[in-house]
């Protein structure tokens, strides 16, 4: 089994430099995983697809950046990829599952039913039409036990998918298994240093505090968080934060040095 890391959208919100969107592929024998999307082909030909969140994410058009083209440099063709596990619907995590229609998506079912939802919020949370293509769909109530946090479900041996509520009401963080270690993608439950415990700067400090669904469940996920980043065999990634330390190479290291 072989991870890869990779950068699958450069994020330029306005004074706020840039931000690395990180996912995750998983390359084994039988399988490929991997753990978020990005964003898809047809967004960085056509930011209007976001709507309204173009004007605050700025992107590039850097198609050269999307997850089926990030796998083919590593010569992974769209129809190998069998499963993709999302931590939460976000456009930036999720809108990619439209270049896959064969794969199964893992997602947790709370966060499948909240973007179903006819609400303010979920109108402005989520893109729905990067979900009216009929993806196969796996949705996860969580009963599962894992590293002491409760509602978990294990998408495989190795691979477990980890309620971090509070960001939106079914974010998740993805586990995978490295040996006897584990790496955690955080997604966008937090942005802090898990070594230091430094709170996120802007514009990620902001972003936490200002995009949440539940303020109450947040504060609880980042208790979780703390205890589980001071355990040894464990290792985190959020999705917008290159930590100083990074737990693994990313896969482009020379195009991420280029820039
Ligand atoms: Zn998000």
């Amino acid at each position: 089994m072989t991870i890869h890391l990779f950068d699958v959208a450069t994020l330029r919100p306005l004074a706020g430099g840039e931000v690395p969107t990180l996912c995750l592929v998983i390359v084994g024998e039988d399988r490929v995983i991997a753990i978020d999307a990005g964003f898809p082909v047809s967004v960085f030909e056509d930011t209007s697809l976001i709507g309204f969140e173009r004007h605050f994410l700025r992107l590039r058009r850097t198609p050269e950046m999307a997850l089926v083209n990030r796998l083919a440099s590593i010569g992974v063709r769209r129809e190998d990829l069998t499963d993709i596990v999302l931590t939460h619907l976000h456009s930036e995590h999720a809108a990619g599952i439209v270049d896959f229609p064969d794969a199964t998506v893992h997602v947790s079912a709370t966060e499948l039913a909240a973007s179903r939802s006819r609400s303010p919020r979920a109108r402005i949370s989520y893109r729905s039409r990067f979900f009216e293509h009929g993806p196969n769909w796996a949705p996860h109530d969580g009963a599962e036990e894992w590293l002491g946090v409760p509602g978990c479900s294990y998408v495989t041996d190795d691979v477990v998918l980890v309620p971090l509520p509070g960001h939106t009401v079914g974010h998740c963080g993805v586990a995978v298994r490295r040996g006897d270690r584990w790496l955690l993608h955080t997604g966008d439950a937090w942005y802090r240093d898990p070594l230091t415990g430094f709170d996120a700067s802007f514009p990620l400090g902001l972003y936490e505090r200002v995009v949440k669904a539940d303020g109450a469940l947040q504060a609880q996920t980042w208790r979780t968080l703390e205890r589980l980043a001071l355990r040894p065999d464990v290792d985190t990634i959020s999705s917008h934060r290159f930590p100083p330390r990074l737990p693994i190479s990313l896969a482009d290291t020379t195009e991420r040095s280029s820039r």
